[in-house]
C-alpha cells in the first residue's frame, strides 16, 4: 500500500509542465506548434504563449486538441504595436509585411521580452522549448534552474553547412562569385557558389552578429530540437551533434505526427480548407495517380510579375497538369491580366488549378493524383514531400534554401534543380528571373526519372516507420521526455 502511494506520488511528481515559445513567423510557428502538440500528446502539460494575430496560425489545431482532451493551450501576449509605431495587427514577419517595418517588429519583440520572462516565472515549467530567435530564453532558463530547449527551423545538413562555412570561409578563396567550391568538413563533397550563399554568411552583417549570438545561446541550452528524422540525414545528425558538442534530437516528421486526422491537417495555417474543398479537391480527384505537379514557394514569398510569366508558361508548356498556388503582387497591376487569362484557360482546359495565396498543403500532398512538386525548398515543405514521397523541381530563394536544395538533390537523389543561381533576402525580388526553358526541362527530367520516385517512396516509407513505436523519433522524443522527467524528480529530491 505504502510502496504504491510512493510510487503514485513520484509518478506525480513527474507529470511534466513545459512553455512552448514560437517566433512571430508562420514556417518557424507550424513546426514548433506541431511539437507541442506532440508533447502534449505524450502527456505534458503545454503552454504555447504567443500574439493574438500569431496565435490565428494555429488556434483552431489547439481548440481540436481540447477536444481530445490533451492537456495544451494558448496564452495570449499582446502585441505593443502602437508602442513601436505599427498599425494594430502587424504583429509577424510574413508575406505581407512591408520591408521597413521589419525592424519595427524587432523592436515589438524587445518590449516583450520582461512580459515573457515574468510568465516563465508565473507559469513555473519544468522545461522550455524556444525558437532559435529567443536566444536571451537561455539566460531565463538558467535563472529558473530549468532546462532550455532550442527549436531549428532548418535541417541538419543546412546547419552543418553554415557551421562549415562559418568555420573555414571557403567561399573566399572562389575565383568569382559564380565559381563553384567545396563546403569542407561535411560527410559528403557538397558544392556552392558565393552567390547561393545567405548574405550573412558571406560577408558579416547585423544578422551574422545575431547568428552568433543564437550559436552560442544553443550551446548553453540542454540541447535542441529539429523537424528531422535519423534516417533522411543520419550523417549530418550525426556530424552537427559533433561539431557543436550538444544534444539534439529529431522527432519528425512532426506534421506528418501531429496532424493525423483530416481535420487536424485540414485547420493548419490561414486555409478554409473545407470551404474550398469542392475546387481543388474535385478538380485533383478527377485526374490520374501521380499526374498533377503541386507548384508552391511557401508562406513568404512573392515573385515579381516577370518570374510568374516564365512560371505560367513553363507550366502551360510541361503537358503536366499543375496545382499553382499564388500570390498577387500588388504594386505590380500588369501582371493581373495575364494571370487572370491564364487562370481562364488553364481551367477551361482543365490543365490547371489555381489557389491564391494559402492553400491546405498537408491535403493536396497526401492525394494521389500529386505526382511531384516545384518547390521552393522551404523545410517544412522538404520534410512534407519526403512524407508524401513525392520528387521535387528544386527552386531554392532564400534563408537556408539553398543547402536543403544539396540534401534534396545530391545526398538524397531525388529532385532535379532548376539551376537557381542567387540566393536573395525573403522580402526582396533579387535580380534572377528563372526562364520558362529552365523549368521545362527540370519538370521534364523529374517526370522521365522513374529511380527518383522510387528513392521519394522508399523515404516515405522511412518517415512513416520515424514516428511509430520503436522508430528513430518515437524514441528521441520518448527519451528526451524520460530524461526531463528525471532532471524534475532529482530536483525535487535535492529539494525536498
Ligand atoms: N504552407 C501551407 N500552405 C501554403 C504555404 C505554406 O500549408 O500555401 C505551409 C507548408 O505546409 C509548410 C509551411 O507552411 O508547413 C511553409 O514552410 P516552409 O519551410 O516550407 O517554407 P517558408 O514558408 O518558410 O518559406
Amino acid at each position: 500500500m505504502e510502496r504504491s502511494k510512493r510510487r503514485r506520488s513520484m509518478e506525480k511528481g513527474s507529470e511534466l509542465r513545459s512553455i512552448f515559445l514560437p517566433f512571430l513567423s508562420t514556417s518557424h510557428i507550424i513546426p514548433l506548434v506541431d511539437m507541442a502538440r506532440l508533447f502534449a500528446l505524450h502527456g505534458v502539460d503545454v503552454t504555447i504563449i504567443t500574439t493574438p494575430q500569431n496565435a490565428t496560425v494555429f488556434q483552431k489545431s489547439i481548440d481540436l486538441d481540447a477536444t481530445r482532451a490533451r492537456p495544451i493551450r494558448t496564452h495570449l501576449v499582446n502585441f505593443p504595436a502602437a508602442k513601436v509605431g505599427l498599425p494594430p495587427g502587424i504583429e509577424a514577419f510574413n508575406v505581407d509585411l512591408p520591408r521597413e517595418m521589419a525592424p519595427k517588429i524587432y523592436m515589438g519583440l524587445a518590449i516583450l521580452q520582461q512580459e515573457f520572462e515574468q510568465l516563465f516565472h508565473h507559469l513555473k515549467p519544468d522545461f522550455i522549448v524556444t525558437d532559435m530567435f529567443h536566444p536571451w530564453t537561455v539566460d531565463t532558463a538558467a535563472k529558473l534552474g530549468i532546462p532550455r530547449i532550442m527549436f531549428h527551423g532548418a535541417s541538419y545538413l543546412a546547419r552543418s553547412a553554415a557551421h562549415s562555412v562559418e568555420q573555414y570561409a571557403p567561399h573566399l578563396k572562389a575565383d568569382s562569385d559564380s565559381d563553384k567550391f567545396v563546403l569542407p568538413g561535411l560527410p559528403d563533397a557538397l558544392e556552392m557558389t558565393p552567390l547561393q550563399l545567405p548574405d550573412w554568411l558571406r560577408s558579416p552583417n547585423q544578422y551574422t552578429e545575431l547568428m552568433k549570438t543564437i550559436k552560442e545561446s544553443e550551446k548553453k541550452s540542454y540541447g535542441s530540437l529539429f523537424n528531422s528524422f535519423y534516417e533522411l540525414e543520419s550523417g549530418y545528425y550525426e556530424h552537427y551533434k559533433k561539431v557543436m558538442g550538444t544534444k539534439s534530437w529529431g522527432i519528425g516528421p512532426v506534421s506528418l505526427w501531429a496532424n493525423q486526422d483530416a481535420s487536424d491537417k485540414a485547420a493548419r495555417g490561414y486555409s478554409k480548407a473545407e470551404e474550398e474543398k469542392e475546387g481543388w479537391l474535385t478538380w485533383l480527384n478527377s485526374k490520374p495517380a501521380s499526374s498533377v505537379l503541386y507548384v508552391s514557394f511557401g508562406s513568404m514569398n512573392k515573385f515579381p510579375y516577370s518570374q510568374l510569366v516564365e512560371i505560367g508558361r513553363a507550366l502551360e508548356d510541361s503537358g503536366s497538369d499543375f496545382i499553382w498556388v499564388v500570390r498577387k503582387n500588388e504594386n505590380e497591376n500588369d501582371g493581373d491580366v495575364f494571370l487572370e487569362e491564364f487562370e481562364k484557360r488553364v481551367r477551361e482546359s482543365g490543365r490547371g488549378y489555381l489557389i491564391w495565396g494559402w492553400a491546405p498543403q498537408l491535403l493536396i500532398l497526401e492525394n494521389a493524383a500529386i505526382g511531384g512538386l516545384v518547390t521552393h525548398c522551404g523545410w517544412n515543405t522538404v520534410v512534407e514531400s519526403v512524407n508524401a514521397g513525392l520528387p521535387m523541381v528544386t527552386w531554392p530563394l532564400f534563408a537556408e534554401h539553398f543547402f536543403n536544395e544539396k540534401l534534396v538533390v545530391d545526398v538524397l537523389g531525388i529532385g532535379v534543380p532548376v539551376g537557381a543561381k542567387e540566393w536573395r533576402q525573403w522580402n526582396e525580388f533579387g535580380s534572377e528571373v528563372v526562364t520558362k526553358e529552365e523549368i521545362g526541362k527540370a519538370i521534364a527530367l523529374l517526370k522521365e526519372d522513374e529511380e527518383i520516385r522510387k528513392r521519394a517512396k522508399k523515404l516515405s516509407d522511412a518517415a512513416k516507420r520515424a514516428i511509430q513505436v520503436g522508430g528513430s523519433s518515437h524514441n528521441n522524443m520518448r527519451e528526451l521526455i524520460q530524461e526531463l522527467k528525471e532532471i524534475k524528480l532529482s530536483k525535487a529530491q535535492a529539494n525536498p
